[in-house]
């Protein structure tokens, strides 16, 4: 059986820590460092779903590891001639690619290439719909240990559409495993999730969302998941919970800020915040290659073994 990361689910608290500490070897040895521990293999990116800061982040992480990357426009692939995704993954196995990189609006999609796989061959879900985004989470912890901070012992707040969100699917399952001393959750209306978690709690004002908090992660609107007919919500939502310098002066002094992009900035967050000093934002650009580098890296570690 190979080894594959589709969820966050799918790791263990001592693999997750394991993943973020090699993220952090794999960081101080900085942008310009090329190793060859996955030379020879090649990578297929297949992105369903637009992306560009994940999608160029693995492919800098697996050049970085010394592998080959084969990039698929899927736009013009054969899957517009109705080709499934289980005829395309094993379509290129059988090229040799070795670890499929994939992007789908249905998680059933991702599992589906991953049956279809042969033995040998990794499959890492690069976001599923509204459900996982594995590496995401990865790259957020990785932020956060660099940042000096313990997830145990923090006091976080994700705002947003959490409803539409996978980045906030992730981050919950992440936290069943690792634990977090405070996990507020704050959404209005259509945002809210559908469920909460014993381990978080869901406030109704941004002002109870993140009073207090030390680290508050914005998450985008998911426009293009929005039902049609739901109109107006963008301007409800950043007048009532955008976040901008002056309320998190008022509530969370101490705050830095995360979101994982990419912003609508004005909705959600204020562009002085963005890129202002609490900002942590470009850091998790940052750590999204060496966190990918520790995922890509672990999917083959225990191939010599089998
Ligand atoms: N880039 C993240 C994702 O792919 C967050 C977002 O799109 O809002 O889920």
């Amino acid at each position: 059986m190979s080894q594959h990361l589709l969820s966050i689910r799918d790791l263990d608290a001592d693999t997750l820590k394991r993943l973020v500490a090699d993220g952090q070897a794999f960081a101080k040895q900085g942008p310009t460092h090329r190793q060859d521990l996955l030379q020879g293999q090649t990578i297929a990116m297949l992105f369903y779903e637009p992306s560009t800061r994940t999608r160029c982040s693995f492919e800098l992480a697996a050049r970085r590891l010394g592998a080959d990357v084969l990039n698929l426009d899927m736009q013009s692939s054969s899957s517009r001639k109705g080709e499934t995704v289980a005829d395309t993954v094993a379509t290129l196995a059988a090229m040799g690619v070795r670890l499929f990189v994939m992007r789908h609006e249905e998680r059933a999609a991702i599992d589906a290439a991953a049956r279809a796989l042969p033995d040998g061959c990794h499959l890492l879900n690069a976001g599923a719909g509204t459900r996982d985004h594995p590496t995401q989470i990865l790259l957020d912890l990785l932020t956060l240990a660099r940042e000096g901070h313990d997830i145990q012992r923090l006091d976080l707040s994700i705002i947003g559409d959490l409803r539409h969100s996978r980045v906030v699917n992730s981050w919950l399952q992440a936290i069943e495993h690792l634990g977090c001393h405070r996990l507020r959750l704050g959404a209005p209306g259509v945002f809210r999730p559908e469920t909460v978690p014993p381990e978080a709690t869901l406030s109704d004002t941004l002002a109870d969302s993140i009073q207090g908090a030390q680290v508050i992660m914005a998450l985008r609107i998911q426009q293009e998941r929005l039902t049609k007919g739901t109109t107006g919500e963008n301007e409800l939502f950043h007048e009532h919970w955008g976040l901008n310098e002056a309320r998190i002066a008022e509530w969370a002094p101490q705050a830095q800020i995360m979101h994982p992009g990419p912003m609508n900035r004005g909705v959600e967050i204020d562009s002085a915040l963005a890129d202002g000093p609490r900002s942590l934002i470009l850091k998790q650009v940052e750590n999204g290659v060496p966190a990918r580098m520790a995922a890509l890296a672990w999917l083959f570690s225990g191939d010599k073994q089998r």
